[in-house]
């Protein structure tokens, strides 16, 4: 459809309104404080950690009252939309209506800028109705006669009725069209098929075949988002034998749902994390329920597998530091250290707690009590103790060859830290607790401390006086400065050349011709909008007409200087080849000149 014909020209005009006036309602702060942790930085400046690339210390800026963010990092900026659009990975409309209700603002009826978003949305929309729909009979079945054999598990796994509910578990009965039969009369077979709930076989011409229920005789736990909907599910067989499959199986991705951007339970621990001011990470789902029913809620799980960096992302909004308590086999081992090798990048503290006599934690606090578990999270131990420790187990004996080992698998973990600090001490201790003598190996250690690949941050140029003051003057806002404004669009209009020479040219030249658009979604170069947000982040003063003026005449002084540096180049030249006509003429301008300058110099104000 072509843009501005159709219905959808007539909601747009609505959208804009509506986008307004939330954009108006909204406080930046109060939303970007929902994700990641800010911290006061000036009396408008906010700062923290950038969600949108990997960083140690703060490079990103949200400034309160001109309600933009930007990164002096990786050069994100934006406005509230464009930060959940980014966050949520949402598009625009989606966007809007988010910061909306996070803001108790009511919604119009329709407001999506395409018909194709507008599916989208419907899609989403149906397919969590669907998961709320499923997840409600599933429970049903569980209470059902057929739910029988998955409460006698359930139970003896230590669950009780209400720790079933507050989980919302439930089952899965042993038949191909149960759920089916119960979603078919409300939606149609495409949705059907798309939210992963139901399975299809392949034809012979390609095509796919009527679809069945996916999840058959197994217990269902429901995987929310950090909204606490549900938008999938992990669902563990009570088949034993060849018949069974796989133990746990999970829903495919669907656009609802992608494994490695989810960790489970955060939407119930997310308060108790920045409460505890930690994350207690666990490998599987039922370690984790089980520690949160008996009043461990900080606690998540990252289903299984190894950590993913999205996972880190999100995971860092909430809180740096982490206590990790895999399962003591070796594939936890193994998985607790490729965890802790992308925690360690991402400039997390890291602990590690190894329970007694091989527990997983499920066992462990179920068997030993709540305080037994707590006092062993309490003794957890730095990454770096435990690594050596790991270090000493695997390549144990104290020969040199064994050393030699033990110092090679620490290496690229001590590589990864980003802090020079915390890997000189890891080095240190390295050497110390593996009884290192050898000259070449401790080297090798503090080298390792040494060179670290580190992340290059694109900062911005610094800006000289004129430049802050001709880019806040471009960027005023507010009609009480709106003649410094003017001012500095017609300098930039009438007298371009002045300012061809500025690092901020382009900045300055997108900001004249802006209108009435917002100052930080015109510069579109993120190198320029750096340097604008640079500006607007600091804090002085809009600029007065003066000031603008100031600038201004300080250009032309520079301008003039410049002309001045030529002639006089020029009248040497004409001096050396003895052509006294031109040294006249190039003299009189050079006199001129110098006239404007010194008038030019009685019109500089103080301080530009
Ligand atoms: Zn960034």
């Amino acid at each position: 459809m072509t843009a501005g014909r159709g219905p959808y020209a007539q909601y747009r005009a609505i959208l804009s309104d509506f986008v307004q006036s939330v954009k108006q309602q909204a406080d930046i702060v109060k939303v970007i404080e929902g994700y990641i942790r800010l911290r006061k930085a000036g009396a408008q400046n906010y700062t923290g950690l950038c969600p949108f690339h990997k960083e140690k210390s703060p490079s990103f800026s949200v400034h309160a009252v001109r309600q933009f963010y930007h990164c002096f990092g990786c050069g994100v900026s934006g406005d509230v939309f464009s930060f959940v659009g980014k966050i949520e990975n949402v598009g625009f409309p989606e966007a809007v209506r988010t910061v909306a209700q996070k803001c108790g603002i009511p919604l119009p009826k329709r407001e999506f800028s395409s018909p194709e978003e507008a599916a989208e949305a419907r899609l989403r929309g149906r397919l969590l109705e669907l998961h709320e729909t499923a997840a409600a009979w599933f429970s049903e079945q569980l209470q059902g006669p057929e739910g029988a054999l998955a409460r006698e598990y359930l139970s003896g796994r230590g669950l009780t009725p209400q720790g079933i509910k507050t989980f919302g578990i439930g089952y899965a009965p042993d038949s191909f069209s149960a759920l089916r039969d119960r979603l078919g009369a409300t939606a149609d077979p495409e949705t059907l098929r798309a939210s992963g709930l139901f399975s299809a076989k392949e034809q012979g011409d390609g095509s796919l075949g009527p679809i069945y229920d996916r999840f058959r005789k197994r217990v269902m736990f429901p995987i929310a988002n950090e909204g606490g909907r549900v938008i999938a599910f992990t669902a563990r067989t009570l088949e034993s034998g060849d018949k069974a499959g796989p133990k746990y199986i999970n829903s495919p991705e669907t656009p609802l749902y992608s494994k490695g951007q989810v960790l489970f339970n955060l939407d119930k621990a997310k308060a108790a994390i920045r409460q505890a001011g930690y994350a207690l990470l666990v490998e599987g789902q039922m370690d984790c329920i089980s520690l949160f029913l008996r009043g461990i809620k900080h606690v998540i799980a990252t289903s299984g597998t190894a950590f993913t960096e999205q996972q880190v992302a999100i995971l860092k909004r909430h809180t740096s530091n982490v206590v990790v308590n895999f399962d003591p086999d070796a594939a936890g081992a193994k998985a607790a250290e490729k965890s802790i090798a992308l925690l360690t990048e991402e400039g997390f503290n890291i602990k590690v707690v190894t329970l007694e006599d091989g527990l997983d934690p499920d066992r462990f606090i179920r068997e030993r009590g709540v305080e037994a578990y707590t006092v062993a999270v309490m003794g957890a131990r730095r990454q770096s103790d435990y690594l050596i420790e790991r270090a000493r187990q695997m390549f144990s004996g104290g020969s040199a060859e064994q050393k030699v080992k033990a110092v090679n698998y620490l290496l690229p973990h001590i590589r990864r830290i980003p802090d020079k600090l915390v890997r000189d001490q890891f080095a240190a201790d390295a050497s110390q607790k593996l009884g290192i003598n050898s000259a070449v190996l401790r080297e090798e250690l503090r080298q390792a401390a040494l060179r670290r690949r580190d992340h290059i941050e694109v900062r911005s140029t610094s800006l000289t006086e004129v430049e802050k003051v001709m880019l806040k003057a471009l960027a005023i806002t507010d009609p009480a400065h709106e003649a410094a404004r003017r001012k500095a669009v017609a300098a930039i209009m009438d007298q371009p050349e002045l300012f061809e020479s500025l690092g901020a040219v382009r900045a300055l030249q997108n900001l004249a011709g802006r209108g009435a658009r917002d100052p930080m979604e015109v510069v579109e170069d993120s190198a320029q909008r750096a340097l604008l947000a640079e500006t607007l982040l600091a804090e002085i003063e809009a600029p007065s007409e003066t000031d603008v003026e100031g600038a201004i005449v300080s250009l032309q002084q520079r301008q003039f200087e410049g002309h001045l540096r030529d002639m006089r180049a020029q009248i040497a030249e004409a001096e050396r080849r003895g052509d006294f006509t031109e040294l006249t003429a190039l003299t009189q301008r050079k006199l001129d000149l110098d006239r404007a300058l010194r008038k030019l110099h009685s019109r500089v104000p103080h301080g530009a």
